[in-house]
């Protein structure tokens, strides 16, 4: 009777054991059609930065310029960069930067400007924990639409309602005055109208502001750099972390698309580069800057999450991607 009611209990509890596995292999592989949540807390000094993925975009091999065919197939040759026939994969990022009590959103992502699969760095910053309200302000390091475009939600009102814009003074007098058409291959005047309607909302709402690099008026000792070239006016932030010196974060921008190419050879340039040696000069001295300097770099359009460091390697240069880290833990009373 023991033995048959110990049989009996075993049984069950190996049904339930199933049934709970079960539910387990089914959550899992519903689990398994979405990625985690795209975004990654990083602390410099007394900054801190939360990395946000928008979503990818294919860059064509065809369209790095300033190396032949063959050079870029020997290049990229045990780089690994997931390709499809569209081109490169490519990361498309924005970073939230929480220094000297405010919240400062650096780019913005593509919202719906380049269509599904991208638009997800509002999601992420709310994944991570922040209401859009809470940011203080937004930074652009230039006015194409995988940056600005974020900056308005899908009402067309701003995504950040609390948020102030900041623009370089150049680089918003060139997509609001009427030689940004001229100067735009017909095929891409598309993106001087995605560039407008975000500058125009803003500032009908008294919440654009535009800056000179070096002129210290961006929030939270945040500084300017000048890095024209990929746009007339795209600037770069260095952001500054503490009392040691390597405790800075250079928010970059756009100054490599081809992490696979550019590291090692930033005399390679992107096609769509509006001044391209311009481009190559700002790549250069930036990178020299910060492989020099020691500090840490953010690049939109680095493998998630972009934060490392460059350092020289021959005659370029090469990324050195963040270890994954847990955060300090909060000092003890
Ligand atoms: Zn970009």
């Amino acid at each position: 009777m023991q033995l048959a009611r110990s049989l009996a209990t075993t049984a069950l509890a190996f049904a339930g054991a199933l049934a709970t596995g079960h539910a387990l292999a089914q959550q899992q592989a519903a689990n398994t059609q979405q990625q985690v949540p795209g975004y990654y807390h990083q602390v410099i000094g007394t900054l801190r930065v939360t990395a946000l993925f928008d979503g990818v975009v294919p860059l064509p091999r065809a369209q790095i310029a300033g190396m032949t065919p063959a050079q870029v197939d020997k290049q990229l040759q045990g780089r690994y960069v997931p390709e499809s026939p569209a081109g490169l994969q490519t990361a498309v990022n924005a970073y939230l930067v929480q220094v000297q009590g405010r919240r400062v959103l650096i780019d913005a992502g593509t919202a719906d400007c380049f269509g599904g699969g991208l638009g997800h760095v509002v999601d992420n910053l709310q994944a991570a924990g922040f209401a859009p309200g809470q940011v203080d302000d937004v930074l652009v390091t230039h006015a194409h639409p995988d940056h600005l475009c974020g900056v308005l939600g899908k009402d067309g009102k701003p995504a950040f309602p609390n948020a102030t814009l900041w623009m370089d003074r150049t680089e918003a007098a060139y997509w609001q005055g009427p030689g940004a058409e001229a100067n735009t291959p017909k095929d891409l005047r598309f993106i001087v109208a995605l560039a407008r309607r975000p500058l125009d909302v803003y500032s009908a709402a008294g919440r654009l502001r535009t800056f000179e690099p070096g002129d210290g008026s961006l929030p939270a000792g945040i500084e300017a750099l000048a890095s024209h070239g990929h746009t007339p006016g795209h600037a770069s932030f260095l952001v500054p972390g503490g009392s040691a010196p390597r405790d800075k974060l250079l928010v970059w921008g756009d100054l490599v698309h081809y992490h696979a190419v550019q590291f090692a050879n930033p005399k390679a340039s992107y096609e769509v580069d509006a001044d391209r040696a311009q481009a190559i000069e700002s790549r250069r001295a930036m990178l020299q800057r910060a492989s020099r300097e020691g500090w840490w770099v953010a690049g939109a359009h680095l493998p998630f999450p972009g934060l490392g460091h460059a350092r020289v390697e021959g005659k370029g240069y090469a990324w050195v991607p963040a270890e994954y880290s847990p955060l300090p833990l909060p000092a003890s009373p």
